[in-house]
């Protein structure tokens, strides 16, 4: 279920190994349309603005615009790719809870009834589970609170002081585009920003998905990717650091009705006026549906081999930790397909 990158990739590779739509495998997406969270992405994040979207499998996305915005550019994409492949993902399709069924299967309980599965590929991305850390006297803040999710441009904030919380590529991406808008922009993150020098090559790739894979095996709650391969030093954040805009304090100790404020001031003003405060603070995996199988372990995760929940083999997490990027998903898709194969052909899946 969910067809984003890694829904798409792994329905492919079903269909390409034999099974059919409707008789063999459904797809069920809740979004309204083709395009997974892309959809939904603002409209300023163009095409070229997006770190390297790599095509699902089977056919390559060429010649796109990247002055467009890439939510139109996948969307596109996904839904000539569903045609031409003839996925048939039924949507808008919510998947609410997946329960323990009887004779060894799984029942997947939904806006559109109830299926009963011998497998599931799990393919829900994390848009739907926008993180919000909590800091002191947050609920007292006049102004506006608004989290990467509900961003839809610069333009709105026009004359406004915005505080931009959060180290990820999502917070420089905001605070480049707002500069130029806004009042007054301040950016605050948990940790210093790390940048990356250079071509991100695929060796320091493959280490950076090691540590994630590395917590999803202990059974930790993943870090995305992109939280250990830090942030590309392109042109846009040189401009942005050479002219201030991405000059990053630490975080602030609480929120007051019109601002927020650092209790030590050795790192600049105790405090700073704002009228907006934007959680660039990231997401986590939208997997609540599953709670009833209770395959968390204790440190909060899902204990996963390669895809499969070792906890319950009939279930596999794609795009989850470190497959949680269009080229880890499309691996994970085909990986998924691999080993549902081999329990469905009751050889042994761990090999
Ligand atoms: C702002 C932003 C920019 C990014 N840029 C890049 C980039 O440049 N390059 C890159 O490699 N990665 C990027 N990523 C990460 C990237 O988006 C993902 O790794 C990949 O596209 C996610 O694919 P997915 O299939 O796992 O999830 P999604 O695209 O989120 O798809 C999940 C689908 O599941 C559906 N769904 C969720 N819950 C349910 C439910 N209960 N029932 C039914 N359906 C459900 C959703 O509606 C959705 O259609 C970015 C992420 C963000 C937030």
């Amino acid at each position: 279920m969910g067809a984003g990158q890694a829904g798409l990739s792994a329905a492919h590779h079903l269909r390409r190994t034999g099974f059919e739509p409707d008789r063999d495998f459904v797809v069920l997406d809740h979004s309204p349309a083709p395009g997974g969270a892309w959809q939904f992405r603002w409209p300023s994040l163009t095409y070229g603005k997006v770190h390297g979207m790599h095509s699902l499998p089977g056919m390559e996305l060429t010649g796109a615009d990247p002055a467009r915005p890439s939510a139109e550019v996948v969307s596109g994409y996904f839904a000539a790719y569903e045609r031409a492949f003839d996925l048939r993902v039924r949507r808008p399709v919510d998947v609410r809870a997946v329960r323990e069924g009887s004779g060894g299967r799984l029942l997947v309980e939904s806006s559109a009834g109830t299926w009963s599965t011998r497998a599931l590929i799990n393919a829900t991305g994390t848009w739907d589970r926008p993180f919000w850390p909590r800091y002191p006297g947050q609920e007292t803040f006049r102004g506006r609170q608004l989290h990467t999710a509900q961003y839809t441009g610069p333009a709105e904030f026009a004359g406004l002081r915005v505080v931009v919380v959060g180290g990820g590529a999502s917070g420089t991406q905001h605070l480049l585009e707002l500069a130029p808008y806004a009042a007054a922009t301040t950016w605050v993150t948990r940790r210093e920003p790390v940048f990356r020098e250079g071509p991100f090559d695929e060796e320091a790739g493959r280490a950076a998905v090691a540590l994630v894979e590395e917590r999803v095996r202990q059974g930790l709650p993943p870090r995305s990717v992109v939280s250990v391969t830090g942030l590309p030093l392109n042109d846009a954040i040189r401009r942005g650091l050479a002219d201030g805009t991405l000059d990053r304090r630490p975080m602030f100790d609480r929120i007051v009705p019109d601002g927020v404020e650092w209790t030590d001031g050795t790192a600049g003003a105790r405090h700073v006026d704002a009228d907006v405060i934007l959680w660039a603070t990231g997401f986590r995996a939208a997997i609540d549906h599953l709670a009833p199988l209770r395959l968390r372990e204790a440190g909060g995760g899902i204990r996963l081999e390669g895809t499969r929940a070792v906890a319950d083999p009939r279930i596999h997490l794609v795009g989850y930790g470190p497959s949680a990027s269009t080229v880890g998903a499309n691996r994970a898709g085909r990986a998924a397909v691999r080993d549902i194969r081999r329990l469905l052909a009751g050889r042994p899946v761990a090999a």
